[in-house]
């Protein structure tokens, strides 16, 4: 592969993943991956049955956790760069979020469930929100959207949602977990994601270590829509990205 090896999205045992955090990094050295993002899940809604990050003591110990790490890869001169991340689900409530998340915390925070404009109007809410937060653009995570399923929005206008995704720098993941997302019935948006220069990212959404490195396929599907170019785009960002 041509490209760094990247999984950005992964659950540990903070969440429904079977892994610790310490397992998962062993193992993303073992498999030479380049970039990982720890993606647990946050929410008050359907999913509250599972364990996430509901509550600052168990975010706090999840965010020093996951430093711990960092620094760990860093001093020994790894070749693994490990982000801060979480999975947000958009149908947990819009004081929930505003309230736990903690915007300069995070590398990356993706968002699970966008399937109506309604909750695209709900997400642009909260970003503006966040905006108003921080002192300066950069300072913002890095925002993805987790197994986008685009069946929701194919037969509408797709360039209220491209300029959306424009507008606030929002990738879209290539999900191993989720071939179906991908069929070629769905090539008029993968054309518009070339056409709009939306960024493009690879995860895995693993919950368990065996499933870490399954970044092949989608890779192929991103080359089989052209999107390769938008991988670079976002291959920037990671670069340039200093970590929280
Ligand atoms: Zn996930």
């Amino acid at each position: 592969m041509p490209f760094p090896k990247i999984n950005l999205h992964i659950h540990s045992n903070y969440s429904d993943g079977k892994q610790s955090i310490n397992h998962i990094v062993e193992k993303a050295i073992k498999l030479d991956l380049n970039y990982i993002a720890i993606t647990d899940h946050f929410t008050n809604s359907w999913k509250a049955w599972v364990s996430t990050l509901n509550n600052y003591e168990t975010i706090s110990k999840y965010l020093e956790e996951i430093s711990s790490y960092q620094r760990y890869l860093i001093n020994n001169d790894k070749h693994l760069t490990l982000l801060k991340g979480i999975e947000v689900d958009l149908a947990s409530s819009e004081q929930f979020i505003k309230d736990f998340i903690q915007l300069d915390k995070y590398d990356l925070v993706l968002f699970e469930y966008l399937q109506s404009y309604d909750t695209v109007a709900f997400l642009k809410n909260i970003i503006n929100y966040w905006k108003k937060k921080i002192t300066k653009l950069s300072d913002l995570p890095i925002l993805g959207l987790a197994h986008f399923d685009p069946s929701y929005f194919v037969h509408g206008n797709l360039d209220t949602l491209m300029n959306f995704l424009k507008e606030y720098n929002i990738y879209f993941e290539f999900n191993s977990s989720y071939p179906s997302y991908y069929s070629p019935r769905y090539t008029s948006f993968f054309e518009k994601l070339e056409e709009y220069k939306i960024p493009v990212a690879i995860g895995c959404d693993s919950h368990r270590r065996s499933n870490l490195n399954d970044i092949e396929e989608p890779f192929e599907m991103i080359k089989y829509y052209n999107l390769e170019k938008n991988l670079e785009i976002l291959l920037k960002t990671l670069k340039s990205k200093k970590l929280s």
